[in-house]
């Protein structure tokens, strides 16, 4: 079984709206509430139980409803209960990463206004199709935008309520589903290189190519129009917060179209193709690049890879993830030679060596396409070369030798500009 999200936008009327918002505002004092509890016990060094449990927690805090928040009583129990269980999550992420040496920030204070709204609940969550309807616990039934296509006869495991920009609440129902085998037919589907960019998002080594939407370039002159009519407007004033939400809005549109193109990019990779070679990506040190930093961020090649690893396992599709070292875009897919002079601005590729000229980015797919084949030989050429001279050559750092053959020349390692184009 693997669990899957299935997001609806709600339909709410103002006693529902006003019920969401409370439900919303009490995951977050109960989140607030258990961090300073938290912190407070931490203090205290003598005590013997200086840490705690978001059980223990929720049991402490039930017992302060009667006295010091009768206004719980209006929301249903798993609000605070689930918030206290991230707060959990939270702090265990926190003390792991610290561990592992990652950086993992420490939990912080929730403000209201400046935080996301958001709650869980759990328990009885039906869902009417007909009628467009979901019934939460203490919320009862609240109209959804469109009709929900949940698989039949699944257990409904969560709920998650969430407030986006402009008063858009939505609710996102957590499933378990059967994972179905994946069709043993894969092999049969065709194989295919891609290589993404920056002037194409995808080109696909049998020709198909991918446009960016670039949604934040299109809508950046938009962007900085409202950014400057905001920082114009007095802080916390009646147009400011207006001018805030036509920003927010922008904001929410462009990532939202973003991830709908990628979305179907890997959607039709993942159900066409039997086997996909795709660079493998250092998105956090290309993004390091100043001048590729925004573009980057835009075309989002991280949530790419993240997209395409899952829907390819539900498929199965192999991903081969090809070495970030691999020439792909400066090696001649005709002849093999590499071409060191190419530019980032050259958009066709014409090889010194055979003289093929052909549309850049579909020479690196054809590349790509033909990775394993590639790499194979350079491993069994580095093997020879290993044991005529006793020393340890890795396949894609030895130092480009005395072109003499195919195996060498794609051996050379690729220069560093390489790397921001690809
Ligand atoms: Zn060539």
């Amino acid at each position: 079984m693997r669990t899957r999200a299935f997001k609806y936008e709600l339909r709410l009327n103002n006693a529902q709206r006003t019920s969401v918002e409370k439900h919303a505002g009490a995951a977050r004092f109960a989140w607030n509430w258990g961090l300073a509890e938290r912190k407070q016990r931490y203090k205290e060094r003598e005590r013997k139980d200086r840490y705690t449990s978001a059980m223990q927690q929720h049991r402490e805090l039930n017992n302060l409803k009667k006295t010091d928040f009768p206004w719980m009583y209006e929301v249903s129990k798993c609000a605070p209960q689930e918030a206290l269980r991230d707060l959990e999550q939270a702090y265990k992420n926190f003390l792991t990463g610290v561990k592992a040496g990652r950086k993992v920030g420490f939990p912080k204070f929730k403000k209201k206004g400046k935080c996301q709204d958001s709650f869980r609940l759990t328990g009885t969550i039906k869902v009417f199709p007909d009628s467009r309807q979901v019934q939460l616990p203490r919320l009862g039934k609240l109209k959804l935008k469109e009709r929900p296509r949940l698989p039949t006869n699944t257990h409904i495991l969560s709920v998650t309520v969430k407030r986006e920009v402009a008063d858009r609440w939505f609710v996102s129902l957590t499933v378990k589903v059967p994972t179905t085998p994946p069709p043993t037919n894969h092999h049969r589907k065709p194989t295919v290189g891609v290589d993404l960019g920056l002037n194409q998002f995808a080109v696909l080594s049998d020709g198909r190519t991918f446009h960016h939407s670039k949604p934040l370039s299109t809508l950046l002159r938009k962007y900085q129009r409202l950014s400057k009519a905001l920082s114009r407007k007095k802080r916390g004033s009646a147009n400011w917060h207006k001018a805030k939400t036509k920003l927010a809005t922008l904001h929410y549109r462009i990532r939202c179209s973003r991830l709908d193109q990628l979305h179907k990019i890997t959607t039709t990779l993942a159900r066409e193709y039997g086997q996909v070679t795709i660079e493998d990506l250092y998105v956090k040190g290309m993004i390091r690049n100043k001048r590729l930093a925004r573009t980057l961020s835009d075309v989002s090649f991280g949530t790419f890879q993240r997209l395409l690893k899952y829907k390819c396992q539900w498929s199965g599709t192999m991903v081969i993830p090809a070495d970030r070292w691999f020439p792909s875009s400066k090696r001649c897919s005709s002849c093999g030679s590499i071409h060191q002079e190419l530019q980032l601005s050259d958009r066709q590729f014409l090889c010194p060596s055979c003289g093929l000229l052909l549309d850049r980015d579909l020479n690196a797919s054809y590349n790509l396409l033909d990775y394993l084949w590639i790499t194979v030989t350079v491993a069994e050429s580095s093997s020879e070369t290993l044991n005529a001279c006793g020393a340890a050559v890795r396949p894609f750092e030895s130092p480009p030798s005395p072109l003499d053959g195919r195996e060498t020349m794609i051996a050379a390692r690729p220069m560093k500009q390489e790397l921001s184009t690809n």
